[in-house]
């Protein structure tokens, strides 16, 4: 494997305690990372310690709002030796910014097509990405299509996206180009399961300034998704940039105050 001068971050990892349905300790990925250079990790909580996605019409209760805290204070507790983590909020529909910290470094916004919906017309949405905005945080937005689109348009100015997979779970990566979004200032882009041919494609058209490396354990293997990236042999500053370097510049306009 090349050897890049930054270290590699990992900028979507889903690593929780409370769901068991697969081992996803941060442990677990320490140990699947071991083989690679991956020196930091952008750690989001599992699905299913936020909500019940298999319930579309779900009902938030005081122990699902305490799983979700739970949840959040395992990621905010890691400080593990050779990794740094960078733990993001995955926020859910009780829009709770005031659990957010300084040491937060982005949002998790997910929910497929067969899940319960964000309520986008709360006030308290709003109110959340207003903070989310004064703070300068990134935001994770997997969501059907439409939905992203009119978060991008409607709700996400003056805040910076992230389209995971390359748009693959957001409708594809076809319709968010066609939608205008890939070519959006404040729009970003992850490697994560996604295919070669579309991220050759995103880079020839879109440059190399705002795509992440991600590997989406435990969906996706970061030896194996680190390897992808490596094998589409870019120059090493665009390499360098992918790999560590945008995610770095991301993080660094966050308002810590
Ligand atoms: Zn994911």
């Amino acid at each position: 494997m090349m050897n890049t001068p930054l270290p590699v971050i990992d900028a979507h990892v889903h690593c929780g305690i409370l769901d068991r349905s697969s081992p996803q300790s941060f442990e677990v990925y320490a140990r699947q990372a071991a083989a690679t250079d991956i020196g930091g990790v952008a750690i989001f909580s599992p699905v299913m310690e936020i909500y019940d996605r298999y319930d579309p019409s779900f009902v938030d209760t005081p122990a699902w709002r305490r799983r979700r805290m739970q949840s959040n204070a395992y990621l905010l507790s890691l400080k593990p030796v050779g990794h740094t983590v960078y733990p993001y909020f995955f926020i859910w529909n009780d829009f709770a910014v005031d659990q957010l910290s300084a040491a937060h470094c982005g949002i998790k916004w997910h929910r497929h097509a067969d899940e319960p919906v964000y309520r986008y017309h709360d006030p308290r949405c709003r109110s959340a990405l207003d903070e989310i905005r004064r703070r300068g945080l990134p935001v994770v937005l997997e969501e059907e299509f439409d939905h992203t689109v009119r978060f991008i348009r409607e709700l996400a100015d003056g805040i910076r996206v992230i389209i995971p997979h390359l748009g693959m779970l957001n409708g594809g990566f076809r319709s968010i180009a066609e939608a205008g979004l890939w070519a959006q200032e404040n729009v970003w882009a992850d490697t994560a399961l996604a295919d070669r041919s579309e991220i050759r494609e995103y880079l020839s058209v879109y440059g190399h300034r705002r795509l992440l490396f991600g590997s989406d354990f435990p969906f996706g293997d970061p030896n194996s998704e680190l390897r992808k990236v490596h094998s589409l042999q870019l120059d090493p500053a665009k390499l360098a940039a992918v790999l560590g370097g945008n995610f770095i510049r991301l993080q660094s306009r966050i308002d810590r105050s």
